[in-house]
């Protein structure tokens, strides 16, 4: 079996702006800031590392696992709330190839992602992605890129009771981090420059497979063969 996990933002879709909205509000909401997570850069980083950034920037200060809490408990129905009223971007080809790996016996799909869990489901329902995924790693389970990495191998073997070998694990998506902790974490690097980072910039990672976006399914089922 064959074990293929995509990152969400700027590799399955854009929620254009959504995410940051959502955030914002929360922080503004509860401390009075505005636009606090308009001024980090979050591509390819986990919610908890983007959360002690935007902590570091404002209040130059670590948060509190209360902190967190009490902050996502307000991102999640304001992401909920964004999203609805927004259009969620899906990128080039992503439903075609989500379809076609969906239809194999030899190929589990799984995200890994830096959101907390419910954020993800949020986008990915946004999107109408949600059906193809049944299990991830999220930035709910670590801030390391790798180890959410590890956590949604370890659910995949679950999702199949451990009855099947993983043979191979491709990670697939659009940042150095996705390259690097993908490698880090043993699987094969699949980088595509739908995201912030231009191909030439995920090159420079060296990723196992590159693309400009996901668009021609021939060539890109020919990498998981
Ligand atoms: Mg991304």
């Amino acid at each position: 079996m064959k074990l293929l996990l995509f990152d969400i933002d700027g590799t399955l879709l854009l929620t254009n702006g959504a995410g940051t909205r959502a955030a914002n509000r929360a922080f503004e909401n509860i401390y009075g800031v505005s636009e606090a997570m308009t001024k980090i850069d979050a591509a390819g980083k986990t919610d908890p590392i983007i959360l002690q950034e935007i902590f570091m920037n404002e209040f130059n200060r670590d948060y509190s696992p209360e902190e967190a809490q009490e902050l996502y408990k307000l991102y999640i129905p304001f992401l909920e709330e964004e999203t609805n009223n927004s259009e969620t971007t899906v990128m080039p080809g992503i439903p075609s190839l989500l379809e076609s790996l969906s239809s194999r016996e030899d190929m589990v799909l799984g995200v890994a992602t830096g959101n907390i869990e419910q954020g993800a489901w949020i986008k990915l329902r946004s999107a109408g992605l949600d059906t193809h995924f049944k299990f991830g790693g999220f930035g709910s389970d670590s801030h390391s890129r790798e180890h959410l990495i590890l956590k949604a191998k370890e659910r995949a073997k679950d999702h199949m009771n451990y009855n099947t070998d993983i043979k191979e694990t491709f990670v697939i998506g659009d940042t150095p981090f996705d390259i690097n902790h993908g490698r880090a974490a043993g699987a094969v690097t699949v980088g595509v420059a739908t995201g912030s980072y231009s191909k030439t910039e995920l090159e420079e990672h060296r990723p196992d497979h590159i693309f400009n976006d996901l668009n021609n399914l021939k060539i890109v089922l020919e990498i998981f063969e």
